[in-house]
């Protein structure tokens, strides 16, 4: 047994986390002896994932879902016995509509593949012209972009697919993702296959059409998934098996334990001790840290340590956005169906998109309701949020009675705000990243981890927390030291 090391993570969201799972996860393999803290400021664990069942209404404050092509979601909830609780979408129901010119257009089916026989289905949606279409069906025909480049979200696809695909489609379904504005989105960092396929394909519909070609014919043992999958009872479910897991294994799990400050002493030989300093004056000391919180708190948390590194903290912008659930009786939604509907910056609405959830996910609300959920606020659209409840709700229900016809009382409504809530990923972001890590890395042991910076979704979040905790092993136990110790735990 080695010596005892202490390693606080500061943040209790699925970053945070899912950084302490991987630590334990890695110690115990190395036979490491780990004291684990997590600190959250919150009375909640979970951070933006918070499930609320209110009678046999589900709904989920934040994300409710997570992609299952990248794979960390799916294994996180794996390992933590949560496989048989994974729900696809359902399949019956499979179409989303995109609001143009104030009326709803079914989408055409697996719209991200590119494939060139969805231009058939574009034609029957009447959503773009005729020489908007054959614009589209060109794409493989327009040469790529610079490698060096850091082109925006919007020019890339105006670039690519032309001005209709994208202002009609491409914009609210690909920037809707980040609540954010395409014009300031950096495509490499928000979407980082588009600019890998367009470099080695020279467009995206080649590369997408060689990938399929390729890729390998799923296990027939693995259960097939949707693109989308949630818990059946909510994604709470995953933060309640991940405390619960890190309790049993010996991490000391404190809520309402604010961070407000870190100082750092210098330990042994290159090697630094932190004291973090809670809300309540007292005092935790570390060999390892991992920041898992928003980057503009991690920003005040190590300005006093790196300027450097709190000046490039303060350049990664949050959108505020808020989410408004209500169930309607079916009768006064008979008409509704598919998953819901996204709507286009150019549209000018309040609503930027609509979840008809329990269409989406059955048992999320009783049989004789529909459950929706609207999205509302982003970048460039966050006054709203500055309404009362009332208003922000009467303003929802009026677009869902113009765009679709959902007119009458709902019998249950929710209002969840979330202020600086979405990173952006910016022009500039990758390069950020590159000299924030040069400026951290002065101090070993201390390491960034959460959806600033890698990835927004949830299973982004979770690998890079794994790839947190890889870090600040090697930098605790030594990387020599911690090698030698797995290959003789493996041998
Ligand atoms: C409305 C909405 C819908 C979304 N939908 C989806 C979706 O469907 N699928 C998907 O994959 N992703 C979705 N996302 C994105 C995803 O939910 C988030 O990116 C992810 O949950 C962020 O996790 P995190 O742990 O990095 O940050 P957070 O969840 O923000 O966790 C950070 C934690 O740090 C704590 N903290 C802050 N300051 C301190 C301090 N000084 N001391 C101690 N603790 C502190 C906070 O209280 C918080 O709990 C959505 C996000 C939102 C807002």
């Amino acid at each position: 047994m080695t010596r005892p090391r202490t390693v606080v993570i500061v943040g209790g969201g699925i970053s945070g986390l899912a950084t302490a799972f991987s630590l334990q996860e890695q110690a115990t393999k190395a036979d490491l002896t780990l004291r684990c803290t997590i600190l959250e400021s919150g009375s909640d664990w979970g951070g933006k994932i918070v499930t609320h069942r209110v009678g046999e209404i589900i709904t989920e404050a934040g994300p409710d879902s997570f992609l299952s092509q990248k794979q960390a979601g799916l294994d996180l909830c794996t390992k933590l016995g949560l496989a048989d609780q994974l729900i696809n979408t359902n399949e019956t129901g499979k179409k989303a509509c995109v609001l143009y010119g104030g009326r709803l257009h079914d989408l055409p089916e697996g719209l991200l593949s590119f494939i060139p026989k969805q231009l058939g289905a574009f034609l029957h949606s009447g959503l773009l012209s005729w020489t908007g279409l054959a614009r589209m069906g060109l794409e493989f025909a327009v040469p790529p972009g610079s490698p060096r480049d850091d082109e925006s979200l919007a020019s890339f696809l105006r670039r690519r697919f032309g001005v209709q695909a994208f202002e009609r489609v491409l914009e609210p379904l690909m920037a809707g993702i980040y609540a954010g504005d395409a014009e300031q989105m950096s495509l490499r960092a928000t979407f980082p296959r588009f600019f890998e396929l367009e470099q080695q394909h020279g467009s995206i519909v080649r590369g997408m059409m060689a990938a399929k070609k390729s890729a390998v014919p799923m296990s027939t043992g693995r259960p097939r998934r949707t693109m989308f999958v949630s818990l059946k009872h909510g994604l709470g479910d995953l933060v309640t098996a991940l405390t619960n897991r890190l309790a049993q294994q010996g991490a000391e799990l404190r809520v309402g334990a604010r961070v407000e400050a870190i100082r750092v002493r210098s330990h042994e030989l290159g090697r630094w001790m932190y004291d973090l300093i809670l809300h309540d004056g007292s005092a935790l000391s570390a060999e390892g840290v991992v920041l898992a919180t928003p980057a503009y708190v991690s920003a005040e948390l190590l300005r006093p340590l790196t300027p450097i590194a709190g000046g490039l903290l303060d350049m990664i912008p949050y959108a505020s956005t808020a989410t408004v659930a209500m169930a309607f009786p079916r009768t006064m939604t008979s008409a509704i169906d598919g998953f819901g509907f996204i709507v286009p910056r150019t549209e000018q609405r309040d609503v930027i998109a609509a979840t008809w959830t329990s269409l989406k996910w059955p048992h999320r609300a009783p049989a004789d309701q529909l459950l929706a959920r609207c999205y509302i606020g982003g970048v460039g659209r966050e006054d709203i949020l500055q309404l009362d409840d009332e208003t922000l709700v009467a303003k929802v229900r009026e677009e869902l009675a113009a765009v679709c016809g959902i007119k009458g009382e709902p019998r249950y409504t929710e209002v969840n705000r979330w202020w600086k809530a979405m990173p952006q990923y910016t022009l500039g972001h990758l390069d950020r990243l590159t000299q924030l890590d040069a400026a951290v890395s002065r101090y070993p042991g201390l390491v960034l981890t959460g959806a600033g910076y890698r990835g927004v979704g949830i299973p982004d979040c979770i690998r890079d927390g794994a790839a947190a905790a890889e870090r600040v092993m090697q930098d605790v136990w030594g990387g020599t030291n911690l090698a030698r110790r797995h290959t003789v735990g493996t041998s």
